[in-house]
């Protein structure tokens, strides 16, 4: 079967693979009516039926707690890092383009799901234009393709990306940001225009993958098979798994998956915090103090190169990581952030038990202070 068949957008589709009752269809429509479904036969296939908490279907089929009120929809200030339409230049060295909103699996805990599947309004309309703003950028060394899902855009498209960027000096490597090994490996296996074209430019820029496995079942033979071919084009593949509840907040599955990361030649790149966006908060988001304790947990049986991933909060601030619990407070480290002074700077912040998130507008200074 084509890959392009294997695409499912409406209750009607749905309900041949996954019964529902007359109140959960209405549900369904009542949630996907603001947030769109999308997903795949292949991606349907992995969950377990005989299981209602199920971590595969809560990751694809739409849920009571979306409609949640908690959180909001932009989490990490990208509207303010926005250069132009599609373009955000938040860190120094990395440009993102923002160049689709579709996907091939609408994750219901996506953090952009103010505008997957929905407005374009946030996507790159001038490619010219953008380009432009990259070569009078001579500090960015890197771009970032991303929306949306990357690669399923298009091949021509995809490959006019690498053709162009390729192009640009003081570009040492492009990166793509895609689910598509995950939730539809056939897009990948299927397509040797794209399998070739990454090779092709993978020798000009070294090209990665940014993919996201969250739990261990998304590994499966098929799921190698593209991991394989990416890697036979000369692709490095890095992993940033979401920590989710009822997912993988469990520190033998999130080492299962760290480990057969390791064990297919993904890197385990990023745990990220879950963000705390309006209709994810709710269902996904793991309390700070007790996903320290999971990941903590699930290190003590991982080798060094399974366990190198650092857990994150992409914060409006800068990309934090969360090093570990000390002395009842949690100590933080700026990894990543719009300003040099903050970088590598290690505060701690007393969080209360259900706390998810630190408040847009904490203090530094005086977290600072507290550690001093
Ligand atoms: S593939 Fe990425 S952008 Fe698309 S819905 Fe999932 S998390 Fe969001």
């Amino acid at each position: 079967m084509s890959w392009k068949q294997s695409i499912i957008t409406s209750g009607e589709e749905l309900k041949k693979y996954i019964p529902m009752t007359e109140e959960e269809q209405m549900l369904f429509e009542d949630i996907t009516s603001k947030h769109p479904f999308c997903t795949t036969k292949y991606y349907l296939s992995l969950i377990d039926r005989e299981d209602s908490n199920d971590p595969i279907k809560k990751m694809q089929i739409p849920s009571f707690g979306e409609k949640s009120e908690e959180g909001v929809f932009d989490t990490s200030g990208e509207s303010e890092n926005t250069k132009m339409q599609g373009l955000q230049h938040k860190y120094k060295t990395t440009a993102l383009l923002l160049a689709t909103n579709s996907c091939a699996m609408y994750c219901r805990h996506c953090f952009r799901k103010r505008l997957v599947g929905l407005s374009n309004q946030e996507v790159l309309s001038n490619f010219e234009k953008a380009v432009s703003y990259i070569k009078d950028h001579k500090e960015i060394n890197n771009i970032l393709i991303t929306g949306g899902d990357a690669f399923f855009l298009p091949t021509n498209i995809i490959k006019f990306f690498m053709e162009t960027l390729s192009k640009i000096e003081h570009i040492d490597f492009i990166r793509f940001g895609t689910r598509l090994p995950v939730v539809l490996p056939d897009r990948i296996i299927q397509d040797d225009e794209l399998l070739e074209a990454l090779e092709h430019y993978s020798k000009m820029k070294q090209v990665y993958i940014v993919t996201q496995f969250n739990h261990p079942r998304e590994l499966t033979n098929k799921s190698v098979e593209g991991i394989y071919k990416l890697k036979k084009a000369g692709v490095i593949i890095n992993n940033q798994t979401v920590l989710l509840k009822g997912v993988n907040d469990d520190p033998n599955v999130l080492a299962k998956l760290m480990n057969d990361l390791v064990k297919y030649g993904v890197n385990p790149y990023y745990l990220f915090q879950c963000r705390p966006v309006k209709g994810v908060k709710h269902s996904f988001q793991v309390p700070l103090l007790k996903g320290v304790k999971i990941v903590e947990e699930a290190k003590k049986s991982l080798s060094g190169h399974s366990k190198r991933f650092k857990f994150i909060m992409s914060h409006k601030t800068g990309k934090i990581e969360i090093l570990g619990e000390y002395n009842k407070q949690i100590l933080f480290k700026y990894h990543q952030s719009p300003l040099d002074s903050k970088m590598g700077t290690i505060f701690s912040v007393k969080v209360g038990e259900k706390q998810g998130w630190l408040e847009d507008d904490f203090s530094l200074e005086e977290d600072l202070k507290k550690i001093g």
